[in-house]
C-alpha cells in the first residue's frame, strides 16, 4: 500500500499520487474559475528557474499538450551574479527535459548595465530596481515572442506578501492591479498575467516539486534578506504557525474586496506609449527610460 507523504493543515493525509491529483486538480480549478486559457493562446511562462515556475511550466506544458496552445519560456537575467547564473543552468536543463523552448534576455544586453552595476551607482531600493527592469523586460520580449498572455509562477504566500505590502506602504493603487489575473486597464501592448498556482501554498509547491525529484537548487538572492518582502514573509509565518489559516484569511477577504478596488482605482488617465521607448506607460515618460536617465547621469 503506498504511504502517506504529505498531512495537510486540518490532518488529511495524502499519497505521493493523492498528493499529485489534488495539487493538479486544485491548479486546473483556478484556470477554469478564472477563465485563464482561452482557445489560440500562446502562453510565454514567465521562467526563473526557481520552485514556482518550473511547478507551472510542467503543469501548463501537460495541459496545452492536450488542448494545442503553443508555450515557450522567458527568463529575464537581471544581472544578480551569484544567483540568476545558478537558476538560469537549471531552467535551461529543465525547458530542454520538458521540451519547452527557453528565450533569455539579459539587462546587461538590453541596457548595458545589469543589477549589480546600478546599484554600485544609484542609492536605490535593489528590488525597486529589478523590478522596474524585470516588468519592463517581460512584458517587451513576451510581446515580441508574440504572447497573448504570460504565466507566472505566483503563489498564495507570494500573493498575501504582496497584499500586505501595499496595506503598510498605503499602495492601494498597486493592490488593484493583483489578482489571480492582472491589471485594471487594457492596452494593446501590456499582455495579461496569469497566476494559475494562486491557490497554492508555497510549502504545497515545495511537495510537489520534491516529490517530482526535480533537482531544484533553493538558491535565494542576496538581496532577499534585507528585503520589506522577507520581513513580511517571516512575520505571516509566525501568525500562520499560531493561528492557522492566517494566509487563506488574506487572499480570501482581499478577492472579495478586489472587484471594487479594480473598478474604484482604475486610473484617471489612459495608458500611453513612453515618448522615449514607445512601450505603454501611465506616464508620458516610462519607470524604466526614468532608471535609465538616473543611471546614465551618475
Ligand atoms: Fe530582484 Fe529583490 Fe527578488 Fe533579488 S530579492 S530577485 S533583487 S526582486
Amino acid at each position: 500500500m503506498e504511504k502517506a507523504v504529505y498531512m495537510d493543515q486540518s490532518g488529511k493525509k495524502y499519497t505521493k499520487s493523492q498528493f499529485f491529483r489534488y495539487f493538479e486538480a486544485k491548479v486546473m480549478r483556478t484556470i477554469r474559475k478564472y477563465s485563464m486559457l482561452e482557445k489560440g493562446d500562446k502562453l510565454v511562462i514567465a521562467m526563473s528557474g526557481g520552485k514556482d515556475s518550473v511547478t507551472i511550466a510542467h503543469i501548463i506544458n501537460n495541459i496545452v499538450s492536450k488542448r494545442g496552445e503553443q508555450l515557450e519560456a522567458l527568463l529575464i537575467d537581471e544581472g544578480i551574479p551569484g544567483y540568476r547564473n545558478t537558476t538560469i543552468v537549471d531552467a535551461k536543463k529543465f525547458c530542454k527535459d520538458e521540451g519547452i523552448k527557453l528565450t533569455i534576455v539579459s539587462s546587461k544586453k538590453e541596457f548595458k548595465f545589469g543589477l549589480t552595476d546600478a546599484l554600485k551607482k544609484l542609492d536605490m531600493n535593489p528590488c525597486n530596481i529589478c523590478g522596474t527592469m524585470r516588468r519592463y523586460l517581460l512584458n517587451k520580449h513576451s510581446r515580441k515572442l508574440k504572447a497573448t498572455k504570460v504565466v507566472t509562477g505566483h503563489n498564495l504566500d507570494d500573493e498575501a506578501q504582496t497584499i500586505l505590502m501595499n496595506q503598510y506602504k498605503g499602495n492601494a493603487q498597486l493592490s488593484a492591479k493583483l489578482g489571480p489575473v492582472t491589471g485594471i486597464t487594457e492596452h494593446k501592448k501590456f499582455i495579461r498575467r496569469i497566476k494559475p498556482l494562486y491557490f497554492m501554498t508555497e510549502k504545497e509547491v515545495t511537495v510537489y516539486t520534491t516529490l517530482k525529484g526535480w533537482k531544484i537548487k533553493y538558491t535565494e538572492c542576496p538581496n532577499a534578506r534585507d528585503s520589506f518582502r522577507s520581513t513580511i514573509r517571516d512575520q505571516i509565518n509566525s501568525l500562520e504557525n499560531k493561528y492557522q489559516g492566517i494566509k487563506n484569511g488574506i487572499i480570501n477577504s482581499f478577492l472579495e474586496i478586489l472587484p471594487e478596488l479594480k473598478n474604484s482605482l482604475k486610473p484617471k488617465s489612459k495608458i500611453v506609449n513612453c515618448k522615449k521607448c514607445d512601450e505603454p506607460s501611465a506616464r508620458l515618460i516610462c519607470s524604466m527610460c526614468e532608471l535609465l536617465e538616473k543611471y546614465s547621469k551618475k
